[in-house]
């Protein structure tokens, strides 16, 4: 009965591979930073932990680029930590992507921005960022919306 189970495991597994050959871009996920500014209980990386923070090179992240580009990745996200915090960094980074011919440029955020949605700056300070975002190369933005992070 194992035995038969784990024919029909492979089987469904070789069906799997053959259906999604050549049809999931590769992807290259980079950890700019392991800075942020929420407190997620459930995460290491959360402003409370005590330990020195760290950030990649831009030079060495643009050559890491380049070498996935040239071996054929078709996509690439940019997370942390928290992103935004670095938010001059991802862009001129999501360019290089860009310009290196990497189609699928993702970052992603915990949202802090929103958190002082009543501030009277709060409509520029936004539209200024989506201005800046939306001159880059950058496809797709994800909202990590955590009801148990505060934000400084
Ligand atoms: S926002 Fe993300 S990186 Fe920051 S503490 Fe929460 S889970 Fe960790």
């Amino acid at each position: 009965m194992a035995t038969a189970n784990f024919v029909r495991f492979t089987m469904l597994f070789q069906r799997i591979q053959h259906l999604f050959k050549n049809r999931l871009p590769g992807q290259l996920v980079v950890q700019l930073t392991d800075q942020c500014n929420a407190t997620c209980p459930q995460c290491g990386m959360r402003r409370t932990e005590k330990f020195p923070r760290s950030m990649l090179e831009l030079d060495e992240v643009k050559r890491i680029i380049d070498s996935a580009a040239a071996n054929g990745v078709e996509a690439i996200s940019f997370t942390g930590g928290e992103p935004f915090l670095y938010l001059d960094r991802v862009i001129e980074l999501a360019r290089h992507a860009g310009v290196a011919g990497i189609r699928y440029i993702r970052t992603g955020t915990n949202g802090f921005m929103f958190a002082r949605f009543q501030s009277p700056r709060f409509d520029a300070k936004i539209h200024k960022m989506l201005e800046e975002l939306a001159c880059t190369p950058i496809r797709n933005i994800w909202f990590s919306l955590d009801g148990e992070s505060l934000y400084i």
